[in-house]
């Protein structure tokens, strides 16, 4: 629903130039709490005008940003660490009433922003060159890392702060500057991490804020023809459209996409480790995590022991309003995701599947709340095993052996993050090798990632750009030769 700016609650508008601006008239919208159904606050749409503005800032803000040593760069992430933990609380619960997580999760996630801030301070300090023996006896030759320009961040809602951290830190130690464009339904959320910027002194321009409609504002920034870098995470479907067009004005568009993640189960492995990382990695944040287990490919000889762990761990997960405390599973983002979810089981059971728990949406709350489901009888061609669902939905599908777990797991179009949970060395060797995924865990959930490891996912999952590593700096910088004769 739109609302004019008039009214008594405070509306930050963007940040743009080092400060909130909003216009006269500006057109404000409304953040939703997915638990409650109630307003948690108010966002602006950003005129065609205002992201020009935004970016111009940044263009502009680069010549003085690319110039500042990185001991110096490194010193805002150090403070921005610092003023994180201080809004650590109001962060967090700000997070949990926009998208629902519960606290604990958000109070994790602003951990894991602050880890950022510091692992990308260090990190900066070793964007090294390199040097070449030249061909010519009297010619040095070396090649540095250089930042490219307006680096466009644009982030998706299952984690506000993290992914954005992920991006933009790694962007800002390069000697990039920033316009961000977050979900519109964690908007607030990223007015509370800019907020930390402009607290810290960022100088002006170097990061901007920009909310409102991802097809208008997100689109706006792959037409640019100042932004240098499309720095992405978020559907298949959008990655794809972005890099469509960011092609025109050939930036570098790094995604991070959707996936179908797998959980192997040998008959070997040990089955309350496999049931209790199942749990967790198919339930927590209700399902919508990008690495997600969606599908638990068993051998056959474990399939009935293994499901009766998962089923009897799974009916003990409390599911509520992520604010209170005992509740492991918030609510789904929104209206239409939880009519999604209900889509595929409905679709699941025709295609014969069945349901073992869970199945249908909690009616006697408000909000929008779904069940821990988990289906059995699944194959491998069907929707529930094929396309992202994004919720509490974990399908479970029967293989004779080792082989044939691991052509049922490459066979989407995703390649994620794949876990295989056997006690074998032969096994866990092969399927390392084997898999088709960006991240493989071996006695471990899909949901699992650390600071400092490449992230990323082959085939749909990405367009082979990593991130969370130093790995990120193949997006943030590009290489300069240098010959110098003497
Ligand atoms: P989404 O619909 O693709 O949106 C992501 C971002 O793109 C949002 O900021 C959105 O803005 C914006 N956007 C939408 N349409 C756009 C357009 N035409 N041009 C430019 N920007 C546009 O994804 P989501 O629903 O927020 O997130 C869920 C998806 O993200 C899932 O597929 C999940 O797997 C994926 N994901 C991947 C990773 C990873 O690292 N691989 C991590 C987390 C999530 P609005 O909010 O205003 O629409």
């Amino acid at each position: 629903m739109v609302q004019q700016a008039a009214s008594h609650v405070t509306k930050k508008g963007l940040y743009i130039n080092g400060a909130w601006v909003q216009e006269e008239n500006q057109e404000f919208h409304e953040s939703l709490n997915p638990a409650t159904e109630q307003v948690v606050g108010y966002y602006a749409a950003a005129t065609s005008a205002q992201v020009d503005h935004a970016v111009e800032s940044a263009k502009s803000a680069f010549k003085l940003w690319k110039n500042t040593t990185l001991p110096e760069r490194a010193q805002f992430l150090w403070r921005a660490a610092q003023v994180f933990e201080e809004k650590k609380e109001h962060l967090a619960q700000t997070m949990t009433k926009e998208m629902g997580k519960v606290l604990a999760e958000s109070l994790g996630e602003v951990g894991v922003v602050v880890e950022t801030c510091k692992y990308m301070a260090g990190e900066g300090r070793r964007l090294f060159g390199e040097t070449v023996s030249s061909g010519a006896s009297n010619r040095q030759i070396m090649m540095v890392r250089e930042p490219i320009g307006v680096v466009a961040c644009i982030t998706p809602w299952n984690f506000p702060v993290a992914l954005a951290g992920y991006k933009i830190l790694a962007a800002l130690i390069s000697g990039n500057t920033v316009v961000w464009k977050p979900a519109s339904e964690v908007a607030l959320s990223a007015q509370i991490f800019t907020e930390v910027f402009h607290e810290i002194g960022l100088p002006k321009g170097v990061l901007n804020l920009v909310t409102g409609a991802g097809s208008k504002v997100g689109a706006q920034l792959a037409e640019h023809k100042d932004v240098k870098v499309i720095s992405f995470t978020g559907s298949t479907e959008v990655g794809i459209k972005l890099s469509e067009t960011a092609a025109k004005t050939l930036k570098r568009v790094s995604l991070e996409l959707g996936g179908k993640n797998a959980v192997i189960v040998l008959k070997d492995a040990n089955l309350d480790l496999a049931a209790e990382a199942i749990v967790k990695a198919a339930f927590t944040t209700t399902g919508q995590r990008c690495t997600a287990a969606s599908r638990v490919i068993v051998e056959r000889d474990v399939k009935d022991e293994l499901l009766q762990r998962v089923v009897a761990i799974t009916k003990n997960l409390k599911v509520g309003n992520g604010l209170q405390s005992g509740v492991d599973i918030g609510p789904l983002i929104n209206k239409h995701q939880l009519e999604t979810v209900e889509k595929y089981v409905a679709i699941a059971v025709q295609e014969g599947a069945v349901i073992e728990c869970g199945g249908k949406r909690l009616l006697s709350e408000q909000g929008y709340f779904y069940e821990p489901t988990v289906l059995s009888n699944v194959k491998k061609g069907d929707a529930v095993a094929q396309e992202e669902i994004f919720g509490p939905v974990l399908a479970f599908i029967e293989v004779d052996h080792f082989e044939e777990a691991v052509e049922v797991n490459n066979d989407t179009v995703y390649g994620l993050s794949t876990s295989l949970f056997t006690n074998s060395l032969h096994y866990a060797n092969r399927g390392a090798k084997e898999i088709e995924s960006g991240l493989v865990y071996i006695n471990n959930g899909t949901s699992n990632a650390e600071l400092g490891v490449a992230f990323g996912g082959t085939k749909h999952s990405g367009n082979g750009h990593r991130e969370v590593s130093h790995h990120a700096f193949d997006v943030m910088t590009e290489w300069k030769s240098i010959y110098t004769t003497y």
